[in-house]
């Protein structure tokens, strides 16, 4: 899976994408990561952003710069690309958006806003799909872009483990137990439950299907 990524703070990706399962992914070539920045096309003391029409708060992300760094990209198959705009106001990114994306592109173009976002002509020009990652406004879709890549990731063939992969398909809770047995904290005294302890497949599969929330 290649992603491309049209941001003004590429820097921002650094330490996540150098770290664990993804650093790895890369370096294995399972997925690889490019970016483009707007800011690069600029000409000297020329800006990225401007005021908005209409008047309101905050500046603008200019569109000529973004669809200057959307030309640099280089698309194999139009088909198995997908163009993504990271929107407050986009359709919601779930799991099983990730597991079709994964199934179905080779390519995803990430573009991340900032300030009160991107002049509405390059979603237009670009028939980008917005995405939303939640109901809350983030001050740019650089973590939402993080977030899309992680997910993705974890569902393209060879970037989890053996085992994380088993465990992904089986049955997956967040209430997780490992050493110690019984934990000692302030003066209290907390148990792993029995069941996980039961060494009984059926019974341990039953249990973590009642716990996911
Ligand atoms: N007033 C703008 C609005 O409601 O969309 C605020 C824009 S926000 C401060 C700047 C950029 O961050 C957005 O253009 C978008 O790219 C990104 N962003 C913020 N929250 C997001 C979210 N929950 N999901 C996806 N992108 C988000």
């Amino acid at each position: 899976m290649r992603f491309h990524i049209i941001t003004i703070f590429p820097e921002m990706f650094d330490s996540y994408l150098k770290e664990s399962i993804l650093g790895r992914a890369i370096k294995d070539k399972k997925i690889s990561i490019k970016f483009y920045n707007p800011m690069d096309f600029c000409k000297p003391k020329e800006r990225v952003d401007a005021r908005p029409y209409g008047g309101g708060p905050g500046m603008v992300l200019r569109p000529e710069f973004f669809l200057k760094a959307f030309s640099k990209i280089r698309i194999k198959d139009k088909k198995k690309t997908k163009i993504i705009l990271f929107s407050t106001s986009g359709k919601k990114f779930t799991t099983s958006y990730a597991k079709t994306a994964a199934k179905k592109y080779t390519d995803i173009i990430l573009i991340s806003g900032r300030y009160e976002g991107i002049d509405a002509r390059v979603q237009k020009i670009l028939k980008a799909e917005e995405i939303s990652i939640g109901d809350y406004v983030l001050t740019g879709g650089e973590l939402p872009a993080m977030i899309l890549i992680d997910s993705i990731s974890r569902q393209v063939k060879g970037v989890l483990g053996k085992y994380e992969s088993l465990e992904e398909e089986r049955v997956s809770t967040s209430e997780v137990y490992t050493r110690p047995e019984i934990l000692k904290y302030k003066g209290k005294s907390y148990k792993v439950p029995k069941v996980l302890l039961s060494g009984n497949h059926k019974l341990i599969e039953n249990w973590k299907n009642k716990s996911k929330k």
